[in-house]
């Protein structure tokens, strides 16, 4: 199944694959969320599929069949030809948050050696940002001297991050989010009725993938009670301290995209006045009395924080939740003090 709004990317890469002048290195680039690891999964088994060719899904795309000997062995996820690299557990179970130089030593090895089933090898790395420096040169290797019948695909979630070596030896496909409708059509149909589709898809930073996983959690009720709490820090009723102390039991990326989304919304609200942009009628209120108070420049400097603390995180320098989180929320409360000169 492709995504509605891959199609168009879907049909250019089928269209260069019928040819047969499949590159031998892809790079799906675009913003988390937008489903390019699923694409990269369905294109592997595209090409590995015995009689693609004979087949087309409801929308006429070329699909795997789903029946010969490589699309069982891929549905069973056993196919010995396709390898993912990927964040790794430690023994203590907790996930790496870089691709090393010895899983694209492996990778190397596993692309040069023939394949057991006679086609295509694929390997699959991502995020393929998350390389450190000597795994992006040792990938170098295999993308300057592919061998027969290879396919690397590199999954981006954050373009700026690759190696301009790297990106220039890949055809690069660009995979922008769906827009709002899109999003929300498709959206109707994976959710239940009666789900609260714009709130999920707020909450997702606008990615309908994430949303339909949201809609899975408490994510929602989460969300309310983090403004409950915002709020209190920002009229003293509760200090940054005790309210940092349950938002780090939170997974920090979440507590980041949340305030994130705040602060723009708070950016967009100061802006404009309007209050349309604001679902949430408690944010509305906050949002009312601060542009009231600062200038949007004011709330930028948040912005750029809250960003910084998520650098920060991508760089796996591992701050203190707890102390990060004080900080952020210190930022806010101190939007109550400053006023405008
Ligand atoms: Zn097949």
């Amino acid at each position: 199944m492709t995504y509605p709004w891959q199609v168009s990317q879907w049909e250019q890469l089928s269209e260069v694959f019928k040819s047969g002048r499949l590159p031998h290195a892809l790079m799906l680039s675009g913003s988390a969320g937008t489903g390019k690891k699923q694409f990269s999964s369905q294109f592997a088994n595209v090409v590995l599929c015995e009689q693609v060719f004979n087949k087309v899904d409801d929308q006429g795309l070329l699909t795997p069949c789903g029946e010969c000997k490589n699309c069982k062995l891929i549905l069973a996820e056993a196919h010995p030809d396709i390898r993912y690299y990927t964040f790794e557990l430690n023994p203590k179970g907790v996930k790496s948050s870089v691709i090393t130089i010895d899983q694209i030593r492996s990778l190397n090895e596993f692309v040069a050696k023939s394949s057991q089933q006679g086609g295509y090898k694929v390997a699959i790395i991502h995020p393929a940002e998350a390389m450190n420096i000597n795994a992006a040169n040792a990938l170098l290797k295999s993308l300057e001297e592919p061998s027969q019948k290879t396919l690397i695909i590199l999954v981006v979630d954050q373009p700026g991050r690759m190696l301009p070596t790297i990106r220039s030896r890949c055809q690069v496909l660009e995979f922008p989010m769906p827009n709002h409708s899109q999003s929300i059509t498709w959206l109707k149909q994976a959710l239940p009725k009666n789900t609260s589709l714009e709130e999920l898809l707020d909450l997702a930073a606008g990615s309908p993938i994430k949303a339909a996983e949201l809609a899975e959690t408490d994510a929602i009720s989460q969300k309310q009670t983090m403004i409950t709490e915002l709020a209190q820090v920002l009229k003293r009723e509760a200090s940054a301290v005790s309210v940092a102390s349950k938002w780090q039991k939170y997974d920090i990326h979440t507590v980041l995209d949340w305030n994130l989304s705040w602060v723009q919304q708070l950016i967009r609200f100061s802006m404009t006045h309007d209050d349309v942009l604001v679902r949430d009628d408690r944010l509305l209120k906050m949002f009312q009395y601060l542009s009231g108070k600062h200038a949007a420049s004011t709330f930028y400097d948040l912005l750029g924080k809250i960003q910084s603390y998520s650098d920060l995180l991508a760089k796996k320098s591992n701050p203190n939740p707890q102390i990060l989180i004080e900080n952020l929320l210190i930022s806010w409360a101190e939007l109550m003090q400053k006023s405008k000169s």
